[in-house]
């Protein structure tokens, strides 16, 4: 299939961030070719360009699509996302984050792809020896999902040596919000993030929400997080894959965060002032493997990339994210009557 709009690979094109990117890969002109194995992606998210159902585990499937649709570029999102279940679980994660980034890896290096466009995570970092976290901070992963985000990205650099890969990684700090347009948003079975969390505890879906840990050595007591919009990561994305045009062989890694850190308390608080909606909250203990604080420095992304976060402040994030939440109930519908 030929196209004459420049055609990029997005692997897990069907999920929350991929298929945000692919919206924003098709308003900058490219046509989003989504990989997708739909475990946890969704057909309706697909609206930019074809779906491809495939694992990235299948090495002769790659071989298809990339003859079919000769993309010159790939954004890989596809992997398991779950810190907790890769804890309990690290074979999967193993397998498919590493495993299958690697049989990516090859796929594109037989067809002499050169650039990628990787997401990663600032939980390559583990517990943070101080903040901001800059991308030279020492990367340390206290559960296997990290430890897999960091495997890649050394695998990335290596193929840079060997085989002239151009890539580069985004270490997302939390992805939150959803379209501006109210087109795409977050729907995770099961849900673990705190702000659909909030919203469903706010719309009386759930009968609270449970703070995990109250007794942190932070201004309240709560965890603190650096919350980033998930348009602002498409936008990236499309910046970074431009800026491997250019580039030299080698891996790239940016930070995309705010650089602001939010409690789990103020975001509970925004989204009683944003639903007009009490919160019913329960002090729980915390949870294992959450670090106390983590806020990014993304000065290089700002510089380099000429990435510049159009929703940054918390109450727009979490304005986004409730639009989604209301108009969610009806894609639940939809989805239970395709299953
Ligand atoms: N959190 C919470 N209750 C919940 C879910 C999350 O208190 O039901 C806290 C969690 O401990 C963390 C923050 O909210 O400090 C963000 O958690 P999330 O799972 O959204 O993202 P993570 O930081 O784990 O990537």
């Amino acid at each position: 299939m030929t196209s004459t709009k420049p055609t990029v690979l997005v692997t897990g094109g069907a999920g929350h961030i991929g298929s945000q990117t692919c919206k924003a890969l098709a308003a900058s002109g490219y046509l989003p070719v989504a990989v997708d194995n739909m475990v946890y992606g969704h057909e309706w998210a697909v609206r930019w360009g074809p779906l491809e159902v495939a694992d990235i585990l299948d090495g002769d499937r790659l071989d298809q699509i990339i003859l079919r649709y000769k993309p010159r570029a790939v954004l890989h999102f596809a992997a398991y996302a779950y810190v907790g279940e890769s804890v309990m679980d690290p074979g999967k994660y193993y397998r498919n984050n590493v495993v299958g980034s690697l049989s990516l890896l090859q796929a594109m290096a037989r067809h002499s792809i050169d650039r990628m466009v990787f997401s990663s995570t600032c939980a390559t970092y583990g517990n943070p020896l101080h903040l901001p976290i800059r991308e030279d901070h020492p990367q340390a992963p206290i559960n296997p999902y990290g430890a897999s985000k960091q495997m890649v990205e050394r695998i990335m650099a290596d193929f840079g040596v060997a085989h002239g890969l151009r890539s580069t990684a985004l270490r997302y700090f939390n992805a939150a919000g959803a379209d501006p347009d109210g087109e795409l948003g977050e729907h995770h079975d099961p849900e673990t993030h705190l702000i659909p969390l909030v919203l469903d505890a706010a719309s009386g879906k759930r009968s609270h929400i449970e703070i995990y840990g109250d007794d942190y050595d932070t201004a309240d007591g709560t965890c603190v997080r650096d919350y980033i919009h998930v348009a602002d990561l498409a936008d990236a994305h499309v910046l970074a894959l431009s800026r491997l045009e250019g580039a030299e062989p080698g891996m790239r890694p940016y930070n995309l965060g705010n650089g602001k850190g939010h409690s789990v308390r103020e975001v509970i608080a925004a989204a009683e002032r944003v639903t007009g909606l009490t919160v019913p909250t329960l002090a729980g203990p915390r949870r294992a493997g959450d670090p106390e604080n983590l806020v990014g420095d993304a000065t290089q992304a700002l510089r380099e990339l000429g990435w510049q976060p159009k929703h940054a402040d918390l109450e727009t994030i979490v304005q986004h994210a409730w639009r989604w939440h209301q108009k969610n109930s009806n894609t639940h519908a939809r989805d239970a009557k395709f299953a």
